[in-house]
């Protein structure tokens, strides 16, 4: 439901507008990048179409169309999104839909690489085939089950390949009361003849706040922890699910500490650190790591406009006086190093002597200064 979900109100707003003024347009292109929630919000629209009692704002969620379309078992509305063939034979996704099930159920905003992971490994190739656009065509020529509209939710378009001029003759000559939602990550991989045909809604992906809001409310989280997944995700829903269970604690002191003692050269405390990150593991490494790094992304952004930057009190000050130390050369190199670092850590290489040599390299650069 839309209550449930980080996006602005204005977003929120403008598609019950759309829905309280009957005319719906009868192809819609949800287009987001990973993580801003696409999927989310065009099954929280069909939700609230397909609901037997909507009320002004939203879906009920409790009525039996909400039941049924919470698990994706309306019969009124169609998912389809891109497979891999089964021995080697082009089949239809239907035969996947227990894995999308269970995909959405473990992560309402998924990526394409935990479907093909879900699908049983990163690499599978996945396509939506001929025959799947051919089957879409048959369901949705039947009768509306409701008597209401039906609803066509493709989740990337992009995957279509051949199958695309099917469903553009469907797009073109549409089934009566029947609505294509289609969700795209990226549009410029579409057919230009479907993507014509279609009326585009941008899902932003949520800002700083939105997902502090949203992981404390959804997930029960403190504000601390919300706020470091928030930073950690920059607007990647999908990273800040997968983030809930990675900060056990935030990473803001041992950082800017970090840093500080670095630069002062304190080389007793620089061990002292490095050996309480690596009792904790390399995965917990990677996530400070990356933590400071979207830390100085900011500072770099504040630095070139200071309007661009939302960040709790905190994080905002150090932020601030950061900008005030560094010229724009100088981010780009500690970025770098910074980079570099995750990528030894993630490639295996041990971390203590990473860590170590990243403190140096840090010395160096600040104390150029
Ligand atoms: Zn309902």
């Amino acid at each position: 439901m839309f209550e449930k979900l980080p996006h602005p109100d204005t977003l929120k707003e403008k598609l019950i507008q759309i829905y309280a003024s009957g005319k719906i347009p009868h192809a819609i292109l949800f287009e987001g990048k990973e993580g801003s929630g696409n999927l989310a919000i065009a099954l929280s629209f069909a939700r609230l179409i397909l609901c037997d009692q909507a009320t002004p704002t939203d879906a009920c969620g409790v009525c039996a169309s909400c039941k049924k379309t919470e698990i994706l078992g309306h019969p009124d509305l169609f998912v389809s999104y891109p497979y891999p063939k089964k021995d080697n034979k082009p089949t239809l996704s239907s035969v996947y839909f227990d894995k999308f099930r269970q995909l959405l159920k473990e992560n309402v905003f998924p990526s394409v690489r935990d479907w093909q992971e879900k699908l049983g490994s990163s690499g599978v190739k996945i396509n939506i085939y001929t025959d799947e656009a051919k089957d879409l065509a048959k369901r949705v020529s039947l009768k509306s089950y409701s008597g209401k509209k039906k609803i066509m939710l493709l989740w990337l378009p992009e995957y279509l390949g051949e199958a695309g001029n099917s469903i553009l003759k469907l797009i073109e000559e549409p089934p009566e009361n029947t609505l294509f939602f289609l969700v795209s990550e990226n549009s410029r991989k579409v057919l230009t003849t479907i993507l014509s045909r279609t009326q585009k809604i941008k899902i932003p992906n949520p800002t700083h706040s939105q997902t502090t809001n949203y992981l404390c409310k959804e997930y029960g989280i403190n504000q601390t922890n919300a706020e470091t997944i928030a930073l950690l995700s920059r607007g990647n829903m999908n990273k800040a699910i997968k983030n809930l269970n990675n900060v056990e604690e935030p990473y803001f002191e041992p950082f800017t500490s970090w840093l500080r003692d670095c630069y002062s050269y304190k080389l007793k405390d620089i061990n002292t650190r490095i050996e309480e990150l690596n009792k904790n593991g390399r995965e917990f490494i990677v996530n400070f790591l990356t933590y400071g790094m979207e830390l100085i992304r900011e500072s770099f952004y504040f630095s070139n406009n200071t309007t661009l930057v939302e960040l709790p009190e905190k994080e905002m000050n150090f932020v601030v006086k950061f900008a005030n130390l560094m010229e724009g050369k100088e981010y780009t190199t500690l970025y770098s190093i910074l980079s570099d670092s995750i990528r030894g850590i993630e490639g295996n290489g041990n971390s203590k002597l990473i860590l170590t040599d990243t403190s140096i390299q840090i010395k160096n650069l600040l104390r150029q200064k």
